[in-house]
């Protein structure tokens, strides 16, 4: 009986596993797409995915970090996830949109109510 072996590609990362200079580099690359132009945008988020090793034109981090009803989950992944859940849109002049990962998606989905 064949053995299959699920070799997983890096979609998701964990903010925490990232060094202390990395997070801040993320933080503020984040923040940085998320009032960029269009033409900023996209090399942003390259940089992105390069520093977190996630191979995504779009990354997010999980909505739950921040969020006071999240489970603290720091996952970061790519937007285009099937299962990722939009849980704000973008306000207004801001690009990034609030997401729930996959894994969250599925547990405890907060999609947009209104
Ligand atoms: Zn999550
Ligand atoms: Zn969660």
């Amino acid at each position: 009986m064949a053995v299959i072996t699920h070799a997983r590609p890096s979609l998701e990362v964990d903010y925490r596993t990232l060094s202390t200079d990395d997070q801040d580099r993320f933080d503020q690359l984040m923040e940085r797409a998320d009032h960029a132009g269009p033409h900023d945008y996209q090399p942003l988020m390259d940089t992105l995915a390069v520093l977190t090793g996630i191979n995504a034109r779009d990354v997010a981090r999980c909505s739950c970090y921040t969020d006071a009803y999240g489970c603290g989950c720091a996952a970061i992944f790519d937007t285009a996830l099937p299962g990722a859940v939009v849980t704000a849109t973008n306000s207004p002049n801001c690009n990034l949109s609030q997401l729930q990962c996959p894994t969250c998606g599925h547990d405890h989905p907060r999609p947009i109510t209104d």
